[in-house]
């Protein structure tokens, strides 16, 4: 098999999964009792924790623990009275932003958030932004740094004008972890959602950096852990194997840039007839094509019969069959929508998939054109 969709979830690596296996069986104990075994899984937690939020230059205290992603955004929202948030965000800050006032920021052609829109819309009631540091359908990179540079000018503005609204800014950071160096102070984040499935970690396990000052409040109600704001016991083998994939995600962060960037020029020379989509700002395992009056739906399922896994989109939206709200807010056609395939290169390809898999697209792609012509 060729997997090409390294975007929706990657296998675990195997030296995750050694890491995780005792915490499983022989230290199965409750991080909360009080007796020896149960105080060293506790303090092993809190190892994986520091890991973690070093890898981001934080503290182990600024992080939440949570069961993945969605729930990681979604904590971040009860920040929120009124939010904006990008038009091309994932599902999981898109709704729950509509429980919050959510106004949506216009994004650019290639799906990078369009300043004068988000300036325009920053008005003295907004106390939360959220703006993901890579969108998973384009691999856009957003420009946070700057994001954040116009709110701290609008936190300035605010108290020079006695406006006593907080703003905070959350980014979704689950495409990024293993191919971008990510500090939260250099972004100028206050919040931001880490996801350990997206990076060869275990599935259910995510996490949120919440900096020092920010009012969040709880998802779940019971024993307290996550200094209260999500409760229930903690997933120890997912936080040892999330923190172990952070390591190795680290450890290889200029290698997997650099093995990407040429798996996908390859690709790209070696794939025929397509539109590229995504021509700017995106990370380097990312690559979504457009082809003319083809039907992407039917050319994932003509290559699952060779065995090569791609998508058109977020699986999850993918699955409902409905249209990508973020190539629609990039200004593709209705057409170029339903034509528009998303390949995310990962641990798992070579060059040697990439040769195979040029050349499966290309014939499955040019049956298709010949079967349309002879209607
Ligand atoms: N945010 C982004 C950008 C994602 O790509 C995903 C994964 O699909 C999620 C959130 C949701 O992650 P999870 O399903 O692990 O909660």
């Amino acid at each position: 098999m060729i997997y090409l969709d390294h975007a929706a979830a990657t296998p675990v690596d195997p030296r995750v999964l050694k890491a995780m296996e005792p915490y499983f069986s022989r230290d199965f104990f409750n991080p909360s009792s009080a007796y020896l075994p149960a105080k060293k899984v506790a303090a092993d937690y809190q190892t994986a924790k520091a890991t973690i939020a070093h890898a981001i230059g934080a503290k182990s205290s600024d992080l939440v623990i949570t069961a993945g992603a969605t729930e990681a955004n979604n904590l971040a929202f009860t920040a929120a009275t009124n939010a904006l948030y990008l038009k091309t965000e994932h599902d999981s800050v898109r709704k729950v932003a509509k429980n919050h006032h959510g106004v949506e920021i216009a994004v650019d052609k290639y799906g990078r958030i369009d300043l004068a829109d988000f300036r325009a819309k920053l008005a003295d009631d907004i106390d939360l932004v959220s703006v993901s540091l890579v969108n998973n359908e384009l691999g856009v990179i957003q420009p946070l740094a700057e994001i954040s540079g116009i709110i701290r000018e609008v936190k300035f503005d605010r108290l020079r004008r006695g406006v006593k609204t907080p703003l905070y800014l959350h980014s979704d950071a689950s495409q990024a972890l293993n191919l971008l160096d990510i500090n939260v102070a250099r972004l100028g984040v206050d919040l931001l959602t880490l996801n350990a499935a997206k990076i060869y970690g275990p599935k259910g396990v995510g996490a949120l950096y919440v900096s020092h000052g920010v009012r969040l409040s709880p998802v779940t109600f019971g024993g307290g852990q996550e200094n209260g704001l999500r409760s229930g016991t903690e997933n120890v083998p997912g936080a040892i194997g999330f923190a172990k994939a952070v390591e190795l995600a680290h450890e290889h962060l200029n290698g997997n840039r650099k093995k990407y960037a040429e798996l996908k020029k390859l690709l790209l020379s070696e794939l025929q007839g397509y539109e590229l989509i995504n021509k700017k700002h995106t990370l380097d395992n990312f690559i979504v094509l457009c082809y003319n009056d083809i039907d992407a739906e039917r050319l994932i399922y003509l290559l699952e019969e060779k065995e090569v896994y791609v998508s058109t989109g977020a699986a999850c939206a993918a699955s409902k069959g409905q249209k990508s709200h973020v190539l629609a807010a990039i200004g593709l056609s209705d057409e170029q929508i339903a034509g528009s395939l998303r390949l995310t290169l990962g641990e798992t390809n070579d060059e040697g998939q990439i040769h195979t898999a040029a050349k499966i697209i290309n014939e499955v792609v040019a049956n298709e054109y010949q079967r349309l012509q002879n209607g």
